[in-house]
């Protein structure tokens, strides 16, 4: 079984003052409740355009203390860990080449990959995974189950994202495999609080995850003030235990994959993660703490 906690102590230590070894840039320790940022992508068309070292310098600059990342190509996200050491948390991508996204449902290799991946300790999860309501691959999908088998099996997460208009589609996945932790990625991106109560009451296996849903995205996260409207902040604070953050910057969203130009997402990484400490700035500090910190940390504790 893969533990995370050695990392996590080494974490909390270089918040009291012992240096991070890979990072350059000096640590400013002068907050109690450094950011850990639940979602973030190393993707190929980003690396086109900034390097491993450069998004750790943003990392440490802006007093982020734990990262989860995954990416496409799944391997890019050792290569961020190796710029930047224990503070980077990687996921295994199915994504396996540039392309994954398109045919990891059909490849076996997939699996074997992973396995790998687990047993080695390199990766500490399992995801991004996307689905789509009424596309294929399905959870029913032959890797997908393999991988799910796999989450059990070495006791790591996984992060779902799914575009569905209710909240049917991952109560399906959630409650068929209730061994398994799950991270639902951006709160479902169409779901609203009752959709997201229903699979907290149902699911107690499962984290929800706000990335992504700033106004520049998704949207219908916050009001004007960029606070959260009131259905979202009566159940992040009925269930303050199952919500976790990320900035998750790639910036064009909708845009299916890219190959034509990079994505500038990590451009924009700071303007994300200003929004998502402004909207957690108007909730109570234990709740703060939980959301943006101590979730996370029992997620990989598992
Ligand atoms: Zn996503
Ligand atoms: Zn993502």
């Amino acid at each position: 079984m893969i533990t995370y906690f050695h990392l996590l102590l080494c974490v909390l230590l270089n918040f009291i003052g012992v240096n991070f070894a890979a990072a350059s840039d000096t640590l400013q320790a002068d907050n109690a409740s450094p950011f850990f940022d639940s979602h973030i992508h190393y993707n190929w068309d980003q690396a086109e355009i900034i390097s491993a070292q450069d998004i750790i310098r943003k990392l440490v600059k802006a007093d982020v203390g734990m990262v989860i990342v995954s990416s496409t190509p799944s391997h890019l996200a050792l290569e961020l860990q190796q710029a930047g050491g224990d503070r980077i948390v990687p996921f295994f991508s199915p994504y396996i080449h540039e392309m994954g996204k398109r045919d990891w449902h059909l490849n076996n290799e997939v699996v074997i990959r992973a396995e790998r991946g687990l047993r080695q300790k390199q990766y500490f999860g399992i995801g991004e995974v996307h689905f789509m309501a009424g596309y294929s691959p399905g959870p029913d999908n032959n890797v997908f189950l393999g991988i799910v088998e796999l989450a059990k099996q070495f006791k790591v997460p996984m992060l779902i994202h799914v575009d569905a208009a209710d909240e049917k589609y991952f109560l399906n996945i959630c409650q068929r495999h209730p061994q398994v932790n799950f991270v639902l990625a951006h709160a479902g991106g169409n779901l609203y609080p009752e959709h997201i109560e229903s699979i907290i009451k149902k699911c107690t296996n499962v984290v929800i995850d706000f990335a992504a849903r700033d106004p520049w995205r998704y949207g219908g996260l916050t009001n004007e003030k960029g606070f959260l409207l009131p259905g979202w902040k009566q159940i992040v604070m009925r269930y303050p235990d199952r919500f976790i953050t990320g900035t998750d910057p790639v910036w064009r969203v909708t845009r299916t994959q890219s190959w034509d130009q990079p994505d500038d997402g990590w451009d924009h990484f700071e303007t994300l993660l200003d929004y998502h400490k402004h909207w957690l700035s108007g909730l109570p500090k234990q709740v703060q703490t939980r959301i943006t910190r101590e979730n996370v940390m029992k997620l990989l504790e598992k």
